[in-house]
């Protein structure tokens, strides 16, 4: 089959709900995709981040086909012996009494939702059905009818409604309108992402989150952090967020491997759910349990976040260097970067990643005109000069 018949055929039977760069991919090994024409890219979205570990990392593969000859679904009905092993891992990696395992991000994210609503009941003291989760402009949670019912963007609630209510909605990077809207005393949890992925790689002044976070502490609210595609090494630390009542996370828990999420938080949170109140039946499973311990793993003994601290500073000072006029902005932390493009003569950032895909890198331009450059983190400095060498020579194509 040539590539176009892949791709003829996943239109044909598959729902048209993305719109994939034109290239079909067979193969991956670390930072590198081979097509089915054996041609070699760089992969530089990494599964919207979840690949952080490179493609099928060996250590995670292993802890994947160990188990799988073993036990791959108990639902939580009885215990795994792998599942404790697991919680009381990734509790002490990210220092929180306990977790809630999920599998995607979505479902994690409406996870934290059900506990700072339930915590608000029962803890702080709502009046029930009354309460309120502050949310921000251009978020990004996923593709729930609850998440995009929080959503600013029309491509992701526009006709889906009914919308879910609840929630307040504040310009993010504006401390003033949040300290306004936790005045409400309704208001149970304030979610945010860190750094903004979706939205185009949106980094918030220094000091924001902490700012953030102490008035949600003044106002007895919870401090909900997404670090759903920031976290686990990506932008050069453990997490984005230092402090957080609510931590979720997602994408790279697992390497990209299967489908595993999580919410972290402390008892008094954590304990205001009961047997029966929520659940997954792939939540926490022995799969996921294995692949996330060894995806943890791999992140510390590969000093991942280090890497990636260290190639993000590389990757931005060598795109600054670029003198095209096609190109705006260059931002980002650690290997969570971004290009903001600026149209010209015709071509816009898609012409660019598609270019791009030519001379083997494959990268995918968020809201039309930004592009999103997110390798593994355990990508080294000479693969970051290639990589940057076919950006470079691409840009200089425009
Ligand atoms: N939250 C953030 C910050 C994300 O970037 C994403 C996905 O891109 C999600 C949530 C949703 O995760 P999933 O696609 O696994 O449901």
């Amino acid at each position: 089959m040539r590539p176009e018949d892949y791709i003829t055929r996943e239109g044909k039977f598959g729902a048209h709900n993305y719109h994939p760069l034109p290239v079909v991919l067979q193969k991956g090994e670390g930072v590198y995709v081979w097509d089915v024409e054996g041609k070699r890219y760089f992969d530089f979205l990494s599964g919207y981040s979840a690949l952080s570990q490179g493609h099928c990392h060996p250590k995670i593969i292993k802890a994947l086909t160990d188990q799988a000859q073993q036990l791959t679904l108990v639902s939580r009905a009885f215990h795994a012996d792998i599942l404790g092993e697991y919680m009381e891992f990734a509790c002490k990696f990210f220092g929180y009494d306990k977790l809630l395992p999920m599998n995607t991000g979505a479902e994690a994210v409406e996870t934290a939702l059900k506990l700072a609503r339930r915590w608000g009941y029962r803890v702080k003291g709502i009046t029930p059905e009354h309460a309120k989760v502050v949310v921000c402009s251009e978020n990004f949670h996923g593709r729930t009818i609850t998440i995009i019912s929080m959503s600013t963007d029309p491509s992701s609630y526009a006709d889906f409604g009914p919308y879910t209510p609840g929630f307040i909605k504040v310009q993010y990077n504006n401390v003033a309108e949040l300290e306004k809207a936790l005045n409400d005393p309704d208001v149970v949890g304030f979610l945010l992402e860190p750094i903004q992925g979706e939205a185009g790689v949106v980094v918030p002044d220094e000091g924001y989150l902490r700012k953030c976070y102490d008035l949600c502490r003044q106002h007895n609210v919870l401090f909900i952090a997404d670090e759903i595609q920031t976290g686990i090494g990506r932008t050069g630390k453990l997490l984005a967020c230092d402090y957080e009542n609510v931590l979720i996370l997602g994408k790279a828990l697992s390497g990209g491997v299967t489908p595993v999420s999580a919410v972290f938080a402390d008892d008094e949170i954590m304990l205001t759910i009961a047997p029966g109140e929520h659940g997954s039946t792939y939540g926490g499973n022995p799969l996921a349990a294995r692949v996330a311990i060894a995806a943890l793993e791999v992140v510390r003994d590969e000093h991942l976040s280090e890497n990636a601290f260290e190639m993000g500073i590389l990757f931005r000072s060598e795109m600054e260097k670029i003198d095209n006029p096609m190109i705006r902005q260059v931002r980002g932390k650690g290997l969570l970067n971004a290009v903001v493009t600026e149209p010209r003569g015709g071509k816009a950032a898609w012409d660019i990643c598609l270019a791009l895909k030519e001379k083997g890198l494959i990268a995918k331009p968020t809201h039309d005109h930004i592009i999103r450059f997110t390798p593994p983190l355990v990508i080294d400095r000479d693969q970051m000069m290639e990589a940057i060498g076919i950006i470079k020579d691409t840009f200089a194509q425009f």
